[in-house]
């Protein structure tokens, strides 16, 4: 079941039809169904969403969506709109965290292409307070991402962290690393699929993996986030902290804008700082076909608009 939807996520994705079907309808009104997920194309309805979830006590980081880039003009464009979103995000006076993701950034194309543009994103943020946390992309892009994770490190950058993913059997010894190095690391269980060769093919497994990890970063980590919806994932790095008389502010909690906004306030309320990432831009449809796979009711729930639209 946990690698079948996966699998169909790779249909998705791949599917024109859908995509086109997707992109006309997805976003065409104020209640259309790509919205539950994605704040909008713009970073107007962008901003005025993280005021509508910081206005409920709940943290935010704004992911401009993007990835896979093919050209360094591209990657120019992606990193200028980056640049562009610290200054309006200062201007509207929101909290200064966004996500980002390497291959939106030309480290398909050309590493130092890469480097540099993450640079460019770094150097203001810094300046301006701003923690910038970088996405891990499938597999084949992990060593890529860290490798250039830290290259800027040793740079001295440190308004920067990554995510690293349960479902990889290296990412115990990646978590060692970032604890050694003092980086904040967000853990997720991860989106794509992987093949056996570097990754668990079973929902239990990845998720005792999870569990593993979580109470390495609450031990010996900097400020982690524990980023899932799963309350077993969430009771389980409750309970281990409140054992090691781990501060509720010493970690986060992050979800996915749109999914279980319930949870999210429940753990707020109890005092755990809890960020969701509020995803917006115009290229949402894989990270789209990514939310409709990891819960198959969601597949009704796109297959069932797009009969009504
Ligand atoms: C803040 C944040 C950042 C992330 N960043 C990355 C990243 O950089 N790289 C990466 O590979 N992955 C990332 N992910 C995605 C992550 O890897 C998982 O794919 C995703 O969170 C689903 O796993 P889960 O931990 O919620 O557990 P699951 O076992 O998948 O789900 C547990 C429960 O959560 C709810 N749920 C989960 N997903 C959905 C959904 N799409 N729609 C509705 N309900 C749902 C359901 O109630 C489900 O039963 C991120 C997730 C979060 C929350």
């Amino acid at each position: 079941m946990y690698a079948g939807a996966k699998a169909v996520f790779y249909g998705l994705s791949r599917s024109a039809t859908l995509k086109r079907l997707a992109s006309k309808y997805g976003m065409r009104s104020s209640d259309s169904f790509a919205r539950r997920f994605i704040a909008g194309e713009t970073v107007e309805e962008a901003i005025d969403t993280s005021r509508r979830v910081q206005a409920e006590g709940l943290h935010i980081t704004l992911d401009y969506l993007g990835e896979s880039v093919r050209t360094v003009e591209e990657a120019d464009t992606a990193t200028r709109a980056y640049v562009r979103l610290l200054d309006v995000i200062v201007a509207a006076g929101i909290e200064r965290n966004i996500s980002l993701k390497l291959t939106q950034l030309g480290a398909s194309i050309d590493r130092a292409t890469c480097v540099d543009n993450l640079r460019r994103i770094l150097e203001p943020a810094a300046r301006h307070g701003f923690f910038v946390r970088i996405d891990m992309e499938n597999s084949p892009w992990t060593q890529m991402t860290l490798d250039i994770f830290e290259t800027l490190w040793q740079q001295e950058y440190r308004n920067v962290g990554v995510a690293l993913q349960s479902a990889l059997h290296r990412t115990a010894r990646d978590i060692q690393r970032m604890n050694e190095l003092g980086a904040r690391v967000r853990l997720v269980k991860g989106a794509y699929k992987e093949p056996e060769t570097v990754a668990y093919q079973r929902k239990a497994d990845v998720d005792a993996a999870f569990l593993r990890m979580a109470r390495v970063l609450l031990d010996g980590g900097t400020y982690p986030a524990i980023a899932t919806h799963d309350p077993a994932m969430i009771e389980g790095t409750r309970a281990y902290a409140a054992s090691r008389g781990i501060a509720t502010d010493r970690f986060e909690f992050q979800m996915l804008y749109g999914i279980r906004r319930d949870l999210q306030a429940e753990l707020s309320s109890e005092g755990y700082p809890v960020r969701v990432y509020i995803p917006y831009g115009t290229e949402w449809y894989p990270y789209l076909t990514r939310r409709l796979a990891e819960r198959p009711a969601n597949l009704w729930f796109f297959a069932s608009n797009l009969v009504r639209t």
